[in-house]
């Protein structure tokens, strides 16, 4: 792994990326359940100091033959629960198809999560999502101050993402689970507004988990080009298996499990 690499991926880290610190490894064989990353765009209307966007290559929305085939990859394996998150890269309210997506994952091996930076996450929205069946939603408020969010995601957005955010809130019982996640200190306006939510969880950095850059790789990536991998920190997929609209299903799993096996050596 080279040191550009590395040093870009120490700072996707601090984004709170979905997979930080929320579910545990698991078993290399046998396993139950894999967190499953199907992006959906590569577009952000945010630009963060700490994010690789600007260095992926891939530019656009998820192929319709790359929606198709991860919906067959789940069903192929009935007995493995898949939690899947619309990422990889990108903001996934900005994919228009997004709630037909979502319709089309409501399986039974599923659990569906949007992350998002809320920027689009109208109350609106918020309904078309819970309307189409999802459930869960992960919402990165990078700074709870202005200032800080100008000069760290460089844009203009803390507004509409803050005013998003506590509406979503105070409609909390629409979702199964709501995950916050923060890099400033002072949250206490979220903190008082999640009083009594028992469904929602707040991480502030101060919460984070220290990287360690090779333990966490449990995870399958599907680019929005059908590209496969299994490094959420690969953001160009330079490992990539190959594509899922030409791998079957069990090569993909076994690639996977080759994977957990060895770094669980
Ligand atoms: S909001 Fe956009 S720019 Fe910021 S970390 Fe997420 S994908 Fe990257």
């Amino acid at each position: 792994m080279s040191k550009s690499y590395l040093s870009v991926h120490k700072l996707l880290h601090k984004l709170g990326h979905p997979a930080q610190g929320l579910y545990k490894p698991h078993k290399a064989s046998g396993s139950e359940q894999i967190i499953l990353y199907t992006e959906v765009t590569s577009y952000c209307n945010n630009k963060c100091v700490f994010c690789a966007i600007d260095k992926v290559k891939r530019k656009g929305f998820i192929k319709d033959e790359v929606r198709e085939k991860v919906r067959e990859f789940i069903l192929s394996q009935p007995d493995i629960k898949f939690l899947v998150y619309f990422h990889l890269v990108g903001e996934p309210l900005l994919y228009n198809a997004l709630d037909d997506y979502i319709r089309s994952l409501l399986l039974p091996n599923t659990e569906l999560w949007v992350c998002t930076n809320g920027v689009l996450l109208t109350d609106d929205r918020v309904r078309k999502l819970r309307q189409a069946g999802l459930k869960n939603v992960w919402f990165s408020m990078f700074y709870t101050n202005n200032s800080d969010y100008k000069k760290y995601v460089r844009s203009d957005n803390f507004d509409s993402a803050n005013k998003n955010l506590f509406n979503l809130l105070s409609n909390n019982k629409m979702f199964d689970k709501i995950r916050i996640v923060t890099f400033s200190e002072n949250a206490d306006a979220i903190k008082k507004a999640i009083e009594n939510k028992n469904n929602v969880i707040l991480q502030t950095s101060r919460e984070k988990e220290e990287w360690d850059g090779e333990s966490k790789r449990n995870f399958i990536c599907i680019s929005i080009d059908g590209e496969v991998c299994f490094d959420w920190r690969d953001y160009n997929l330079d490992n990539s298996i190959g594509n899922i609209c030409q791998l079957d299903s069990d090569t993909v799993i076994r690639e996977y499990n080759k994977l957990i096996c060895a770094s669980s050596k």
